[in-house]
């Protein structure tokens, strides 16, 4: 039973990785002992796990929990949500060698530090020693052996999924995406606060930022198309970020694929559009919103298929919210740009 609950957790925790889930959400409160002896709790996006057993954030070397760990090692983990708890206690350790700050590098880290060898970047390494487990109403405390010797590499999702595996995904513990209605894992969890999809879908789409952080090599513009067209087919409930969200990132699509802009052009415009402050109005999905999902997208086994799969399903999302939505968003074009 604890090793179902444990499995579970770790899962949670993959769904949270920058890695994964491309630094758009998923953080963790990390507690450790200040200079004067007090608990501080602050919250750092998850770089890679292994399970529950360990945990690595990216950092500066200047912040306050460096100088904390170099004082005193002893750290606690706290993820959560409405549906799960998940807490460790462990040791923490700093890690500044060019392997390690490789390892743990993406992309979407360039805002923040020049490169995996910009001095200022460090990697803490979490290793849970006790845990205490709260998932899908189950619960589960224990400890685990220190894992030092076990190294950080860790393989993000299988690269080219099976087909077969994707055919399987219609068997019994599976649920519909209320973003895309893809049919997908049966997981608890909610992943983002705002994007409205299940914890299935948002792990298969995981595993395409995976893909194009990892085999691909960042191809910018995909990538944009990706980013862009998840948001919009998973709108969520109107609230102020998730109609931001969705505003924006058709803005974006309008320009890659009306326009031919290029990914990085596309997000200057994006950054226009947030600066001018625009009060943007919350559109109604299409009904279907895309007959396309994460999961055609999955099936591609090569760069090249990868870019055309998402460039029609990034086509099939965009096209029905454009018949829908034509004048507002012509509308926010000849306003703004
Ligand atoms: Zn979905």
């Amino acid at each position: 039973m604890s090793q179902e609950i444990i499995k579970k957790a770790g899962e949670i925790i993959a769904s949270k990785t920058g890695y994964i889930g491309g630094g758009m959400e998923g953080y963790a409160t990390l507690t450790l002992i200040d200079e004067n002896g007090y608990p501080t709790a602050s919250t750092l996006t998850i770089a890679k796990a292994d399970g529950i057993k360990w945990l690595t954030f990216c950092t500066s070397n200047s912040r306050n929990s460096v100088k904390r760990i170099k004082k005193c090692n002893r750290a606690g983990v706290c993820i959560n949500s409405a549906e799960y708890n998940i807490t460790l206690v462990g040791t923490i350790e700093i890690l500044t060698d060019a392997e390690t700050k490789q390892e743990m590098w993406f992309p979407p880290m360039e805002e923040q530090w020049s490169g995996p060898d910009d001095p200022e970047y460090c990697v803490l390494r979490f290793n849970t020693e006790r845990y205490s487990l709260f998932v899908g109403y189950e619960e589960a405390k224990g400890t685990l052996s220190p894992t030092k010797d076990a190294m950080l590499k860790v393989t993000p999702p299988s690269p080219s999924r099976d087909n077969s595996l994707i055919e399987q995904y219609k068997g019994d513990n599976t649920t519909r995406c209320y973003g895309c209605g893809a049919i997908v894992d049966n997981i608890i969890g909610r992943p983002h606060k705002y994007i409205g999809a299940t914890q299935g879908c948002w792990n298969f789409y995981g595993e395409i930022l995976a893909k194009e952080f990892g085999e691909y090599n960042y191809p910018e513009t995909t990538h944009r198309l990706t980013v862009d067209t998840y948001a919009v087919q998973h709108p969520g409930q109107p609230c102020r970020q998730s109609i931001q969200s969705v505003n924006l990132h058709l803005i974006s699509l309008y320009f890659v694929l009306v326009k031919n802009s290029s990914g990085k052009e596309a997000t200057i415009k994006m950054k226009e559009l947030l600066s001018k402050k625009t009060k943007f109005d919350w559109l109604e999905p299409p009904a279907p919103n895309g007959q396309k999902t994460v999961i055609d997208v999955l099936r591609a086994a090569s760069l090249e298929e990868h870019e055309e799969k998402v460039r029609e399903w990034a086509e099939n999302v965009w096209n029905c919210w454009y018949s829908k939505h034509k004048q507002t968003i012509d509308g926010l074009v000849s306003d703004n740009f």
